[in-house]
């Protein structure tokens, strides 16, 4: 199976906008009906739903944004009453009180088949074997990969996250072809395969699917290396369904996630004015659902920063967005200058004797905000080395590491325009996921204000 809904993914783009435009003006006049705070807001900006015809008008419409949810909380801002959804979820509560969400049964159709679309686009296929390590509950992620990979007649093993030592055992007991899983937590998969002595040809599991929270190319290799699989994206918030808003295609890896814009429509705004950006630039995503009744949600500011483009030979007519550098909230502004954790990671790949496992520490020292990376060294290239101590200073360090701490700060410095103070540690010193998502940045400067 090449695709799980061919006729949609692969629909023209004159069709498929049509499509978009006739179900946004049925959301438009929708919303206006049934949710107060659209209504209110709207007539606010002095817009008609008549003047919503396509998708072009959607800059008319004001954005919707997290803390609208949140004083909405719990249900304001549903379309239909609570008693007819099926499911609630949450959001995971990385950044404040969480916010719901509401399905109903149509909308946990959608949200299954936007799924199985994903997971065929991942390279799987009915009959495989899933070991689903999202976390069950209130987080959209487990229980959204399960009802995709049931639909589209995969074994679902719903094992959810952490437990390490049951993921490893499963693995080669159960011997499933795919698992799905935080970015973070498959290096630490990879990591305590290779401790065990496990090694990866033994397994029959041959793709993971990461998502839920910012990776990038070095994780890919340590991941596709660690575990022998393909690793894939997959991108998704509570808000606007879960996991499987965008996929990458497992043939088409690094070029980006097809975005299932029949159902989730994309734009890429200015993270300041909120102005539309031209295809390509980078922005603050947002989304409209075009086709949930529960509560869908027009223009939500995702605070997600990517680009999204078209790729008209590649395999479906989706547009595609890149990888997401970090959410707007968690960017830093270290003297004056903007900064994504992964931005730290992408340097980090380019040196062979570096793993991509690091720590941002944030500290303000009188008025100056100052930043301290730590960076772990591989244990084959400190065995090499005869196993320096790392805790001594620099200077009784081998040449061989002071040349290579020297270079990574050189090039953090030309590729993001920061000094930082950073530290060469051992592998397994810093912080490992356990099975969810992974926060690389200590703020010291929060935890002393509150
Ligand atoms: P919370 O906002 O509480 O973490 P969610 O579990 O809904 O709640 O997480 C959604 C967020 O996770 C997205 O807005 C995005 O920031 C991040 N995320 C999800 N998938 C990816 C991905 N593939 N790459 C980068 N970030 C991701």
């Amino acid at each position: 199976m090449k695709y799980f809904n061919p006729e949609i993914e692969t629909l023209p783009f004159d069709k498929l906008r049509k499509l978009q435009n006739e179900r946004l003006q049925k959301l438009v006049a929708y919303l206006y009906e049934r949710v107060p705070f659209y209504k209110k807001r709207w007539e606010e900006a002095g817009v008609r739903p008549a003047d919503i015809k396509s998708v072009q008008d959607l800059p008319k419409l004001p954005f919707t944004r997290k803390p609208h949810l949140r004083e909405n909380y719990p249900f304001d801002l549903f379309a239909i009453p609570v008693k007819d959804t099926i499911r609630l979820h949450a959001s995971s509560g990385t950044t404040g009180k969480p916010t719901v969400v509401g399905y109903s049964r149509k909308d946990i159709d959608t949200f299954s088949e936007v799924v199985a679309r994903s997971l065929v686009a991942s390279g799987c296929q009915p009959g495989m074997k899933l070991q689903n390590a999202y976390g069950y509950g209130l987080f959209t992620g487990g229980l959204g990969m399960h009802y995709g990979g049931e639909l589209l007649g995969m074994t679902v093993i719903p094992v959810s996250g952490g437990m390490t030592e049951r993921q490893l055992l499963l693995l080669q007991d159960f011997r499933p072809e795919v698992i799905c899983c935080t970015p973070s937590y498959a290096q630490r998969l990879s990591e305590e395969l290779a401790a065990r002595g496990i090694s990866p040809e033994s397994l029959h599991v041959h793709t993971a699917i990461l998502g839920a929270e910012p990776w990038t190319e070095g994780i890919r290799t340590q991941v596709e290396a660690g575990m022998g699989v393909r690793a894939v994206n997959i991108y998704g918030l509570s808000e606007i369904i879960g996991p499987g808003v965008s996929n990458e295609d497992y043939e088409e890896r690094g070029t980006g996630s097809y975005i299932w814009e029949d159902h989730f429509f994309p734009e890429v705004v200015d993270k300041d004015t909120g102005e539309p950006l031209p295809e390509g630039a980078y922005g603050v995503l947002v989304f409209t659902t075009l086709t949930k009744e529960a509560m869908p949600l027009m223009r939500y500011w995702t605070n997600d920063i990517t680009n999204i483009y078209y790729e008209h030979s590649h395999k479906r007519t989706h547009i595609k967005m890149g990888p997401i550098r970090g959410r707007s909230d968690d960017m830093l502004i270290i003297r004056g200058v903007n900064l994504f954790p992964t931005q730290v990671e992408d340097v980090i790949q380019d040196f062979d004797q570096l793993l991509p496992s690091y720590q941002l520490i944030v500290s303000r020292d009188g008025a100056m905000d100052r930043l301290a990376v730590k960076v772990e060294v591989k244990e084959g290239v400190l065995r090499a080395m005869g196993r320096p101590n790392l805790e001594q200073q620099t200077a009784v360090l081998p040449d061989a590491l002071r040349n290579l701490h020297g270079a990574l700060v050189k090039k953090i410095k030309e590729r993001i325009g920061l000094t930082m103070a950073i530290s060469l540690v051992e592998p397994g010193s810093i912080p490992r996921s356990e099975g969810g998502k992974l926060n690389r940045v200590l703020d010291l400067r929060k935890s002393k204000k509150e």
